[in-house]
């Protein structure tokens, strides 16, 4: 079979081989996982070879849709493509520039065995995932760095995420969500490289320096008020944009957020984030990582995922003030009976509006917890640097200019979308 180019395939849906907690409270079934508690990945990470471009996995050749009826695959894909191309079709896309899509990959090493991807020379490997490495490039064009995610078709390909998906899908729709957001509180993807002549596929990122992570590296007892308080701001302006705009990044975490030089927060990853329409965000897969969690992902069957993302901000904020997680168990069940269960801790004499904002973030009940709007005017968040700074996003910046193209009428297919036909998708 011809190996697909990922800027042909348009789209798909998503999904990490994350063995999908069976956890139901009452009805358990017990899932004892050996996979980490603080990551997203089902599949073991990629092994920590070097030499990412070559070798992250042992690609051998292979029948890439063993197993699959290929339709299945390509329909469930559809949806989130019909929902993205129907907002590039009516120019509802927050970018001014479009990102750079890239056909041809030319990889070389020079005498001194430093390697190339076109004009990008390789430093060193920064992070790395479930499916991909994270290395360092600099541009021989511009001069400047940029992290590279990078993966194997074959690979991606090869690992069924569910029964009609594989992880190609998750990158797929990662690529496409990246592709129409813009936002300063948002890692941005400049370039995608994918040569339908290789197996490589690549995701030029911006590269952001700094990361902050909750692994007990940090100052002990976390960041302290005033930086959690910053980077909470900065987490709720690029979510709030997010859900603005019908994505739900289901994976905001420490590891997922980075830190530029001058103390921004820029979230990342958006491997298992999902598309919505309209006013209606429920979910059926759980999320990312059993540690962020939102208890109702434990207990039904759906879930709102605007909702769930808000539980992850608390979680987060946790983190941040206490330098560990609030629910983690020595196995995934245990955790799970945690965060469904347990009361969070909070040392008495933490900040009252500090506790009253994390009490309301790790509401149990979906239903009573905060929103991002009311965490956006709590008092503590306000603190003395005012209300959050208004982003006019690019989309809404063009339709006040009355710029915008105007909404064709065509809507999504019936199948696509429950709505009356005619009724157009909102933002
Ligand atoms: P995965 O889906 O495998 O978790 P991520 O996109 O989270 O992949 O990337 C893995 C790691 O690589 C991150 O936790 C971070 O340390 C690093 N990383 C990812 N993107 C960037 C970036 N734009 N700048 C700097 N480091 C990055
Ligand atoms: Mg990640």
């Amino acid at each position: 079979m011809e190996m697909g180019c990922c800027g042909c395939f348009g789209f798909s849906r998503r999904r990490k081989a994350i063995a999908r907690p069976e956890f139901r409270i009452g009805g358990y079934r017990s899932v004892l996982s050996q996979k980490p508690l603080l990551d997203g990945g089902g599949e073991d990470d990629v092994d920590d070879v070097d030499d990412v471009d070559d070798s992250f996995y042992n690609g051998e050749s292979t029948n890439m849709t063993q197993g699959y009826d290929e339709s299945e695959v390509s329909t469930g894909a559809k949806r989130s493509e019909e929902i993205i191309n129907f907002k590039i079709r009516n120019g509802l896309v927050c970018r001014q520039f479009e990102v750079k899509e890239t056909r041809r990959l030319v990889r070389s090493e020079d005498e001194n065995g430093i390697k190339m991807i076109n004009e990008y020379i390789r430093e060193f490997k920064i992070g790395s995932g479930s499916y991909a490495k994270v290395v360092l490039y600099r541009s021989s064009k511009d001069g400047k760095h940029y992290a590279i995610k990078a993966f194997h078709k074959s690979h991606l390909l090869k690992q069924r995420v569910a029964p009609s998906e594989t992880a190609m899908t998750d990158v797929f729709r990662e690529v496409l969500i990246m592709k129409i957001v813009s936002h300063p509180n948002i890692v941005n993807l400049i370039e995608v490289i994918d040569d339908p002549d290789t197996d490589h596929f690549y995701m030029v990122l911006e590269y952001v320096e700094g990361k902050w992570d909750c692994d007990g590296s940090g100052p002990p007892g976390g960041l302290g008020e005033a930086i959690a308080r910053k980077y909470l701001r900065d987490i709720v302006s690029g979510l709030m944009y997010l859900h603005s705009h019908n994505i739900v990044h289901m994976d905001i975490k420490p590891q997922n957020l980075l830190v530029t030089q001058n103390g921004t927060v820029k979230i990342a990853d958006f491997s298992v984030s999902q598309v919505f329409e309209g006013d209606n965000d429920e979910l059926r897969r759980s999320p990312g990582t059993p540690v962020i969690t939102a208890p109702e992902c434990c207990l039904g069957l759906t879930y709102h995922g605007k909702a769930a993302d808000t539980w992850a901000v608390g979680i987060t904020l946790y983190c941040m003030i206490m330098g560990k997680f609030p629910f983690i168990g020595e196995t995934l069940q245990e955790t799970y009976d945690k965060i469904v269960n347990d009361p969070i801790y909070v040392p008495d004499d933490l900040n009252s509006q500090l506790c009253n904002l994390l009490e309301g973030l790790l509401c149990k009940d979906p239903d009573e917890r905060l929103t991002l709007e009311m965490v956006a005017e709590h008092p503590w968040v306000i603190g003395e640097d005012g209300p959050l700074p208004e982003f006019l996003c690019w989309c809404k910046q063009n339709s006040l200019q009355g710029d915008m193209h105007k909404v064709d009428t065509e809507v999504l297919p019936q199948d696509l979308d429950s709505k009356a036909e005619g009724e157009s998708l909102t933002l």
